[in-house]
């Protein structure tokens, strides 16, 4: 039998993190249990005391959320990985597992408005700084943002909502150059469409909220680790992971769980521990429903998407659109590289007329919903100036890639002539 990693992609969406045995249930069993029990205590304080694995409480570990932990883990081609509360809990995790006060994170300036808010207000709070890059800087601007301290690179593989596409390998080159790890954001794509992994991502996160579960059941979060980062050999950065934790008896996680093991182990038993973030185990069953059919639903998202844009590009009342599978767009270039496949549903639209064109179009559409969502089954729409990136001054806002005018039109799952009609009578409208 292939082994997971080697099978393909939609087989691994189906198989992948659980395999019954005899007699055993055929879909994952939700164990809705916040504890579990042991003979002696013995036993138990050796689970404590991380020198045996096992579950005893499910603010650190549940058996149902490592099921389908190990799935998306099978699916972006990591070592290890985990579930988080949310996607914000899971880039906080990310950063924070390897970057604490006194550190500093590189950043790709064109990311989703929660992320910006942590990374630059919350994490500076905490004492960690931060240098923006635009996601078309040159060599030598990404070069000159790293510090001494420099602890990681962020970005995300298909910005949300500026439609920007990373360059993957420039940006792990550059980390890499500097001994630091690239941590990608792949909600957007999915390991349907890109696996960063492959491409020198050192970790991946996601926000599972979107096409993961992709039926707007569940808000959820993922962390991949690729194995690949070598943190002994560059121990002096990395000491939470290269020196003793006084709250396991002196254990070095690089050294007991190994360079594929360790980020993720330092994560679940230090701050899931002491954060608390945890998905509960029925969000992950439903969380897992989505991913079975991740790759039959992402080729319809990114059909829509691509007839949708196609079809604004050509519209008199569109002054601009994004996506990056588009021919002429600014990423068209990066998206052939990295997203050969296609990329995602999401179209974003500049309507003739500024603000108040862009809200009689929102407000005109009849499938297109307008909501605080994204990356569902059903077509959503949202005006990010005004809602996910409402914080943001005029300049953070360009740097972002954000246009006061910018609609972000999500392509669900409908029948495309359908969503063609309905955008196209919204634009008469305006
Ligand atoms: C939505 C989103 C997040 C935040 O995820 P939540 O699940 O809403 O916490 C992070 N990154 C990207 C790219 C997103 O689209």
């Amino acid at each position: 039998m292939a082994r997971p990693n080697e099978q393909q992609i939609g087989t691994r969406c189906v198989q992948a993190g659980y395999t019954p045995g005899n007699g055993e249930p055929r879909q994952i069993p939700i164990v809705q249990s916040t504890t579990f029990k042991y003979a002696t205590g013995e036993a138990m304080g050796a689970l404590f005391d991380l020198q045996e694995s096992g579950y005893f409480y499910t603010r650190l570990q549940n058996p149902t959320n490592d099921m389908v932990a190990a799935k998306i883990c099978a699916l972006e081609g990591g070592t290890a990985g985990m579930l988080t509360s949310s996607g914000q809990a899971a880039n906080f995790f990310s950063v924070f597992n390897i970057c604490e006060t006194g550190g500093h994170v590189v950043a790709c300036s064109a990311i989703y408005g929660g992320t910006f808010n942590l990374l630059s207000h919350t994490l500076a709070k905490m004492g960690i700084e931060l240098t923006f890059v635009a996601p078309d800087c040159t060599d030598e601007e990404l070069d000159a943002a790293f510090r001494p301290n420099t602890k990681c690179v962020f970005g995300e593989t298909i910005a949300n909502p500026a439609l920007a596409v990373l360059d993957i390998e420039r940006f792990a080159k550059a980390a890499h150059a500097h001994g630091v790890p690239l941590i990608v954001d792949n909600t957007f794509p999915t390991p349907v469409n890109c696996r960063p992994i492959e491409w020198g991502a050192d970790i991946v996160t996601h926000s599972t909220t979107k096409y993961m579960d992709g039926h707007g059941v569940a808000v959820g979060g993922a962390i991949v680790d690729s194995g690949n980062f070598d943190w002994m050999a560059h121990a002096d950065k990395f000491p939470g992971l290269t020196t003793p934790d006084e709250s396991y008896h002196g254990i070095v996680y690089a050294e007991q769980f190994g360079q594929g093991g360790a980020f993720i182990t330092k994560a679940t038993s230090q701050l899931m521990r002491d954060f608390g973030s945890i998905q509960s185990p029925q969000n992950a069953f439903y969380l897992n429903l989505g991913l079975e059919s991740l790759h039959v639903r992402m080729p319809q998202h990114c059909k829509n998407g691509q007839a949708l844009a196609e079809f604004l590009s050509n519209h008199p009342k569109v002054t601009s659109v994004s996506y990056p599978n588009l021919p002429g767009d600014k990423y068209y270039d990066l998206a052939q590289k990295y997203l050969p496949n296609g990329g995602c549903g999401v179209v974003s639209l500049c309507v003739d007329g500024g603000r108040a064109a862009a809200e009689r179009f929102m407000a005109a559409l009849r499938i297109a919903a307008i909501e605080t969502h994204v990356a569902d089954a059903r077509t959503c729409c949202l005006h990010p100036a005004s809602t996910t990136h409402r914080q943001m001054s005029d300049e953070e806002l360009v740097a972002a890639g954000v246009a006061p005018s910018m609609v972000r039109l999500s392509c669900g799952l409908e029948s495309t002539e359908d969503l063609l009609a309905d955008v196209a009578q919204a634009l008469d409208c305006v």
